[in-house]
């Protein structure tokens, strides 16, 4: 289970860190709301715990955001004690969940498991759909009309995945870098070409194609 953790207040996140790591949790923290957004649009969180005050951008607005472009991930948000409005807003804005602060960890953890079950009992879970694919993000499988159901190997299920949040526009190579690598690997433009082409023996050739120095445009299955 992976999970993405947006607060910026650093003593909270390092004790909700910890105890989360403790619990088995894999947690990937940021305390920019920009940043937030962006991770929480290129990789498969299992929930994200959203403080709502955030700098750079509020998370109120992040969640409105990834709503907007059907990204369903299970948010849980962080409220300010007693601010009953906060949490009418977030909730309206497509939380699943919220606590107020101060709370315990262990009242964060149960909250945590609660809104996994659920969210594993709910159905179909963790599909994207757009230019006529449907990408399961569960076991990184991709099909559609006349396509069978295809395996993706983990840089594919990336860069499908970025292409298919904006589907019929134009994706630059950096773009595509940013989704493929973990921020700290080095990025290299010919890989992406050659995971383009792996996408396209997989989608066929016409799937993706390629504007000459300016990057690549999804336009899916000939239908
Ligand atoms: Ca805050």
């Amino acid at each position: 289970m992976r999970l993405l953790l947006a607060e910026d207040n650093i003593a909270l996140a390092d004790t909700l860190c910890s105890s989360l790591r403790q619990a088995g949790y894999a947690v990937d923290w940021r305390t920019d709301g920009r940043d937030v957004q962006l991770l929480g649009e290129q990789e498969s969180y299992d929930l994200c715990i959203l403080d709502l005050g955030l700098p750079g951008r509020g998370g109120l607005e992040v969640l409105q955001s990834w709503r907007e472009q059907g990204l369903g991930m299970p948010v849980l948000i962080l409220t300010a004690r007693g601010s009953w409005t906060d949490r009418v807003e977030g909730l309206r804005a497509g939380a699943d969940d919220y606590l107020s602060k101060p709370f315990h960890p262990e009242e964060l953890l149960l909250r945590i498991q609660g809104l996994l079950r659920r969210s594993h009992g709910r159905e179909p879970q963790n599909q994207l759909r757009a230019a006529g694919l449907v990408l399961d993000e569960a076991s990184q499988q991709v099909s559609g009309e006349g396509l069978e159901t295809t395996q993706l190997s983990a840089s594919e299920f990336r860069l499908l995945r970025c292409f298919m949040l904006h589907a019929g526009q134009l994706v630059s190579k950096a773009r595509l870098a940013e989704h493929l690598y973990d921020y700290e690997a080095e990025r290299d433009s010919n890989v992406i070409e050659v995971q383009i082409n792996h996408l396209r023996r997989k989608l066929g050739k016409q799937a993706i194609e390629t504007r000459r120095g300016q990057g690549y445009v999804l336009v899916g299955l000939p239908s």
